[in-house]
């Protein structure tokens, strides 16, 4: 049976007796720490001195000091700066503070398990990977909920770090709804197959395709927008709370015959074997290696893909659209000012 941790089942002032640095006040920064502090935490935040983060988190009324000197402060070192600039930040600023007995903490499991970041022995390294955007973190806290985390522990010096990534979690809102204990490997590899082949990939490609082939054939885009685009949340709204059988229950039985019999046609075994690839490369190390190649040279293949992306003609009719309509304005989480 799945072991689900929830508070009842944590040691919540744990997390009290350390010193925590979260390192980066970016989306993840900003979500865990706004809790950590309402949730009592002991913290720091470790930025790059007068950055646009510094600012941000002194507004916010955090403490900031340079990364160095919040890693050489701390017991904790919670490292939530973007992924391809860890192991570089990690090497020139944090490494030289890390002694016995210190924990070394991850949302996001990449440069542990590539080997881009090895810490020394005596090191505790753990890691509590909220499963949602930083904003979030934040915003079901303040509801009064949490989202769900993963925890995983590599290197236990101390004997305790499981109960220290727990009592993390929890103050960061996690213990209200559940939280999942895995590993760096398993956590990491399920993530970049996930993003990569549906959630990310495989869904702007499907949408894309979809909007694509309606405009060709001659269907007017906006038509195409609420069809494949609008109505996808929608859709993922219902999965998301009761399965695919509740959502397969609310629409028509035309909707859901439609369903059944070519969904399967679409994604077909062709589709699953390029499936296969994208895992194959995520479990031998390719896909790191390309992704940290291309981010340690220039980005240019990035940069061009990004911009072909934000030009795809979907992108001006959805801006349009959106523009019109007020969906999107209620109640939004990002303001890029302030987090
Ligand atoms: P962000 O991209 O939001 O991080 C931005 C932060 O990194 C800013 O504080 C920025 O500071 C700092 N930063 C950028 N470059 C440098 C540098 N060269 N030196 C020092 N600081 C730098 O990161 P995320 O929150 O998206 O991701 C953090 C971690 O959390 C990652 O491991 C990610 O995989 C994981 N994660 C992210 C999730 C998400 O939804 N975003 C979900 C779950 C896990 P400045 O303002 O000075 O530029
Ligand atoms: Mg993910």
């Amino acid at each position: 049976m799945l072991k689900v941790y929830t508070n009842a089942d944590i040691n919540r002032d744990l997390i009290k007796n350390y010193k925590i640095a979260i390192i980066g006040f970016g989306s993840q920064g900003y979500g865990q720490a706004m809790n950590l502090r309402d949730s009592g935490g002991n913290i720091v935040i470790g930025v790059r001195p007068e950055g646009a983060s510094d600012i941000k988190a002194r507004d916010y009324g955090f403490k900031t000091m340079p990364i160095e000197d919040a890693a050489e402060w701390a017991d904790i070192i919670q490292i939530l700066i973007p992924d391809e600039i860890q192991a570089k930040v990690y090497k020139e600023q944090i490494a030289q503070h890390l002694c016995e007995g210190k924990y070394l903490m991850f949302s996001h499991g990449f440069n542990i398990h590539y080997g881009l970041i090895n810490p020394p022995e005596g090191v505790n390294v753990i890691m509590v990977a909220p499963k949602a955007p930083g904003h979030t973190v934040r915003s079901e806290y303040t509801a009064g909920r949490g989202v769900p985390s993963l925890v995983a522990v590599q290197k236990d010096f101390s004997g305790n770090s499981l109960d220290v990534a727990l009592s993390y979690a929890a103050a960061i809102g996690s213990g209200e709804t559940g939280i999942l204990e895995t590993s760096f490997r398993e956590e990491t590899e399920t993530d970049l197959f996930g993003e990569q082949a549906v959630l990310c990939g495989g869904c702007s490609a499907l949408i894309k395709a979809g909007f694509d082939t309606l405009v060709e054939a001659g269907y007017s885009p906006y038509m195409a927008y609420f069809e494949v685009c609008h109505e996808l949340k929608l859709i993922v709204d219902l999965i998301y709370q009761g399965g695919i059988s509740d959502m397969h229950y609310s629409i028509s039985n035309n909707a859901e015959y439609g369903d059944l019999t070519r969904g399967k046609f679409l994604i077909d075994e062709d589709v699953k074997s390029k499936m296969k690839k994208i895992l194959d490369d995520i479990q031998n190390g390719k896909y790191a290696t390309e992704f940290m190649q291309e981010m340690n040279g220039g980005s240019r293949n990035f940069k061009k893909l990004r911009e072909e992306s934000e030009n795809h003609q979907i992108e001006k009719i959805g801006k349009e659209l959106r523009s019109i309509f007020n969906w999107s304005k209620e109640g939004k989480l990002v303001d890029r000012s302030k987090n």
